[in-house]
């Protein structure tokens, strides 16, 4: 999202959105600001209400409570042919007997486009998505991921000012995942609209949005930069959903200025104080962790664990290894190329600057 560029996207404007199904709550209470033109993603793990949320903006679902503006209009009881949005979903939904630019030509159709004009917004529709010389095909003679695109380039073609997407590559292989999360990342700087879509997963989260709102059970944890999230989560669930992590659990203590965990006979320090938290862990990053040998890291260093290697997975630009602590836990260290590599079973120690770690409030009941 560039402030810069006038967008013609539709902010979207969810205010305590709630959805029930009897006694069960699929939305709890969900509010968030979806600017004009910006890429939100919709995170989080199966059955936190991504698909419901995106739904309920779509007017496929009705609200229990709760009000919902696009682009400052109250669209509750408007139905969803009614609200001129674009849909993707994970299965192409292409009509099969239409041949794609047939498919792509329907929402035109529909609003009585007059043909000269339909062929030229068809034509330019498939070039966006690279699948202009397929307009005389059939969607059975299409790969997945071409129907994808096709199914893309008929949510697009009638310029919608907010185009959803539910998990639009989840039946792709890895490959032509990561290629067209990257064509979507492009038609979405092209088209200045604004884009929410839905996955569960994280990475795909990273590399495609502005912003992420992570969902758990019906809410939204934390709404974030994907950097906002990795390095200042601020709950467990969000550290813990966000790339990598170690989670330390010990006795805690806090004085004035520190907070000390002990944790299987070791005692850690962390610089700053308790919030309050009533059962407060450490959370750190792979990369915040330092790997060495015994008695490689200087005596009097702080914040010291000794661990056995649980698990050594080389990944080209480096190895990630998973460390079994004393009391259990499970560190996951990333280490360069440049750096030692260390074997099954090895005992390795490892340290950490005590500015680096979070400190939260655990939220699990169990690991
Ligand atoms: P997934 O990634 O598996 O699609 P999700 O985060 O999109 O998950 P939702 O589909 O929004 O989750 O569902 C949220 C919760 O609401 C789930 O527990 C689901 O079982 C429940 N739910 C959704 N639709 C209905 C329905 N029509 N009737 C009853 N419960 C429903």
């Amino acid at each position: 999202m560039k402030p810069e560029q006038e967008s013609k996207g539709a902010a979207i404007d969810l205010e305590s959105i709630s959805k029930a199904y009897g006694g069960f709550k699929a939305l709890d209470g969900v509010s968030l600001r979806i600017e004009p033109g910006e890429f939100m993603t919709l995170l989080g793990p199966s059955g936190s209400g991504k698909t419901t949320t995106l739904n309920v903006v779509a007017g496929f679902t009705d609200v229990t409570s709760g009000k919902l503006l696009v682009g400052g209009k109250n669209v509750v009881g408007v139905p969803a042919h009614k609200r001129n949005i674009g849909v993707v979903f994970q299965h192409y939904a292409l009509f099969p007997h239409m041949s794609v630019g047939r498919n792509v030509a329907y929402p035109l159709t529909l609003r009585g486009v007059e043909p000269a004009a339909r062929k030229a917004r068809v034509a330019r529709a498939l070039d966006m998505v690279k699948m202009g010389d397929f307009a005389h095909r059939y969607p059975s003679e299409l790969s997945g991921g071409q129907q994808q695109r096709v199914a893309l380039a008929r949510a697009i073609v009638f310029d919608p000012p907010l185009l959803l997407m539910d998990e639009p590559l989840g039946a792709l292989d890895k490959k032509l995942r990561e290629w067209l999360q990257l064509e979507i990342k492009r038609i979405h700087r092209e088209l200045g609209t604004t884009f929410v879509y839905v996955t569960h997963d994280q990475e795909e989260a990273l590399v495609l949005s502005d912003r992420i709102a992570v969902f758990n059970r019906g809410r939204i944890e934390q709404v974030g930069t994907g950097r906002e999230l990795y390095d200042e989560p601020t709950t467990l669930f969000v550290g813990r959903f966000i790339g990598d992590s170690t989670v330390l659990r010990g006795e805690a203590r806090s004085d004035g200025a520190s907070t000390a965990l002990r944790i299987a006979g070791e005692t850690v320090t962390v610089p700053r104080r308790m919030a309050g938290e009533a059962r407060p862990v450490m959370l750190l990053r792979p990369e915040k962790l330092a790997i060495r040998r015994p008695g490689q890291i200087a005596a009097g260093t702080n914040n010291r664990l000794p661990g056995t290697i649980a698990e050594a997975i080389y990944l080209g630009s480096g190895s990630k290894y998973e460390v079994r602590l004393a009391d259990g836990t499970t560190a996951i260290v990333r280490s360069p190329l440049t750096g030692e590599s260390f074997g099954l079973g090895e005992k390795v120690e490892l340290c950490f600057d005590g500015a680096d770690a979070k400190i939260l409030a655990d939220d699990s009941t169990a690991d």
